[in-house]
């Protein structure tokens, strides 16, 4: 299973990180977790394409999260010339987030299909809504999901992923919690959005000083990580995102907590599992 960071940045514009998202593949199964900014563009990039897509898994309903979710429903229903559906799962409120997307892009699905014989509907999206605790199979991926804490976003929901005995926790925003804990015991990699606590505290801005109690932060999400016995962390969403030349920075303040192995995402990371 390959773990690929499509999206390692968060809602402050960088030109080098697309949105918050997380492209998983397991042979044929291609699964996406979340789809902000620019998502389609590096899932392209990772030899992806929403046509492949087996299902998409919706963490939450930041616009950060979402705000490509039109680009994949769009793309996906013109190149499959609307001929299959496309699974989206998420917490309660996915549906009617899709159905309000689908009302967004009522001009532009009149054009094509008044232009394209081929294309006779509109795109097929299938949505369901998931509880905490709920299981299910995406294409070749076995699903797990789990109530992760990111108030007043509610509700928030955290997914494993498992294919052949290698397993992905990708829980999204969240401050750690048992949710996290659960998804991540033991998985060959732990994804997890941080911010840097010291660097936040230091910006004198009142919006970002919000940002401090619902985020995990580097040095909780490598305790996670220890508590839980993950293999691997992997830090994605990070705030404010570092320098490459930070990163040694970064990865000591977590190896202060964990041992095993510390990635620091960029777009297009690769972790295979
Ligand atoms: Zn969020
Ligand atoms: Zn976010």
């Amino acid at each position: 299973m390959d773990v690929i960071l499509t999206g390692t940045g968060s809602p402050l514009p960088d030109p080098n990180r697309a949105g918050p998202s997380t492209l998983v593949t397991a042979g044929d199964s291609h699964v996406l977790v979340d789809a902000g900014r620019g998502v389609v563009m590096r899932m392209a990039g990772a030899g992806s394409l929403p046509a492949f897509l087996a299902g998409v898994l919706i963490t939450h309903l930041h616009s950060d999260h979402v705000c490509a979710l039109n680009d994949v429903i769009t793309t996906h229903w013109v190149l499959t010339q609307g001929n299959v559906p496309l699974r989206i799962y998420g917490p309660a409120g996915t549906a009617q987030f899709v159905d309000r997307q689908m009302g967004a892009l009522e001009a532009d699905i009149g054009y094509r299909i008044a232009h394209h014989d081929v294309l006779t509907t509109p795109p097929q999206v299938q949505v369901t809504e998931l509880n905490p605790g709920d299981s299910f199979t995406v294409g070749a991926v076995a699903v797990g999901t789990a109530a992760t804490e990111h108030s007043p976003v509610k509700p928030t929901i955290g997914y494993r992923l498992e294919h052949d005995g290698s397993s992905a926790a990708l829980v999204g925003d969240t401050i750690a919690c048992d949710g996290v804990d659960e998804l991540a015991a033991e998985a060959d990699v732990y994804v997890q959005t941080v911010i840097r606590r010291d660097l936040v505290e230091a910006v004198p801005n009142e919006m970002m000083q919000d940002i401090l109690d619902y985020h995990s932060d580097v040095v909780d999400a490598a305790q996670t990580a220890s508590r839980v016995k993950a293999k691997r962390l992997a830090l994605t969403h990070m705030v404010p995102a570092p320098n490459p030349d930070q990163y040694g920075e970064w990865v000591a303040l977590a190896a202060e907590h964990f041992d095993g192995e510390i990635i620091i995402g960029d777009d297009l990371t690769t972790i295979s599992v």
